[in-house]
């Protein structure tokens, strides 16, 4: 048995080790206790590369957890973990960082425990128990440290809107992945200048949308909102000023605040948002949580969340060896967005995907050229 102060956890940098096998050639010879060595000898995969990532995950649910068991087990430099919940019943059946005894302990900490146990092989491992959209500045603390965001949180439309809009402020990779029942999506964003954004493709009206059956409450805006969709804080207050002084309304009918003053609201919201002052906030609790998530009303289980939580770190992976080897023919866009469902195991995946192109009206892409221009 080889005795673990034998192991070679470092041995990229002192060894100045980063080989590539190609088909039919023979690897060199191994390092004694080299843990990352079936790593190097995969055609096109670059450890060295891997080894400099500094990678901050969002969420430590279904697919976080797995994505950070991945992102250790590769051996990247440093992984930044976000979490505010706490581990219930019935997270256990897919959330693999977690065990019955568990149950009721705060689950940034008890991944960052278990993985420091069990997986990590070499990486700085980071914890915050912190709710990202009260403390949005830790966010963009880290974001700015970090080379890619995987957003696991699910809060809705808003906030990976402004998620998105950091990365491509700070010129970041956004990863986005979601899974349920049988399906997973993936999506890939580089954040470079000219390539698409989340927002390319995505809006966020639903988000500020009301059903008659929840307007039938509606009586004040500042308790509506605050009920509905969890919006608070000292820079709602001014904004709902702002947009009833606009709309020279003191309180608005239930037909004014769905027709009126919402979508005020929203153009509000997606400004303050954009790449020119989305590092600027303290807290982002004007923005509105969405009112329907999916994991009770259409199941998740560990067959989904495990394997798209692979293919989603295979996606960023594939995304940096390609550019790194200059394999990647620039004139093709990145397949950022593909869907995969499990139950179509007869023999083949069901698979979708496009590759996005960046729309030429879209804000976030549009405010971040203006600010480049700016500064050139
Ligand atoms: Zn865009």
């Amino acid at each position: 048995m080889m005795h673990s102060a034998s192991l070679e956890v470092n041995a990229t940098s002192k060894h100045g080790l980063d080989y590539i096998v190609s088909e039919g050639q023979e690897p060199p010879v191994e390092i004694p206790g080299d843990v990352f060595d079936r790593q190097r000898v995969m055609k096109d995969f670059h450890q060295s590369l891997i080894e400099k990532q500094c990678v901050f995950v969002l969420g430590v649910g279904g697919i976080g957890s797995s994505i950070a068991m991945c992102l250790v087990r590769m051996g990247v430099d440093t992984i930044h973990l976000f979490d505010r919940d706490y581990i219930e019943a019935s997270n256990l059946n897919r959330q693999i960082l977690f065990s019955v005894g568990d149950i009721g302990r705060s689950k940034v900490e008890t991944a960052a425990q278990h993985l420091k146990e069990i997986h990590n092989l070499r990486t700085n491992i980071y914890h915050y128990h912190i709710d990202a959209v009260k403390n949005w500045s830790c966010v963009v603390d880290i974001a700015k440290k970090s080379t890619v965001i995987f957003n696991n949180i699910d809060y809705g439309a808003v906030f990976d809107y402004a998620i998105n809009s950091l990365c491509k402020s700070l010129g970041i990779i956004y990863v986005s992945g979601s899974t349920y029942a049988n399906n997973i999506d993936i999506n890939l964003y580089s954040g470079l200048l000219n390539d698409p954004c989340w927002a390319c493709g995505n809006l966020t009206n639903d988000s500020f949308k009301f059903t008659n059956q929840e307007l039938e409450n509606f009586n004040d805006i500042s308790s509506f909102l605050k009920e509905k969709c969890y919006i608070s804080g000292e820079k709602f207050e001014s904004i709902i000023e702002e947009c009833l002084n606009e709309l020279n309304i003191v309180s608005p009918s239930r037909s004014q605040f769905s027709t009126l003053f919402m979508p005020l609201y929203q153009k509000k919201v997606l400004e303050l948002l954009l790449p020119q002052s989305i590092e600027n906030f303290q807290s982002i609790e004007f923005i509105p949580k969405d009112r329907s998530f999916p994991t009770r009303t259409v199941g998740s289980w560990i067959g989904v969340c495990v394997s798209g939580s692979c293919l989603i770190v295979n996606t960023w992976v594939q995304y940096l060896i390609k550019n790194r080897n200059l394999t990647f023919d620039m004139n093709k866009s990145f397949h950022n967005w593909m869907q995969i469902n499990l139950s179509m195991f007869d023999g083949g995946y069901y698979t979708t995907g496009f590759p996005n192109q960046q729309d030429l009206n879209c804000p976030i892409c549009s405010n971040v050229k203006q600010i480049a221009e700016r500064n050139s």
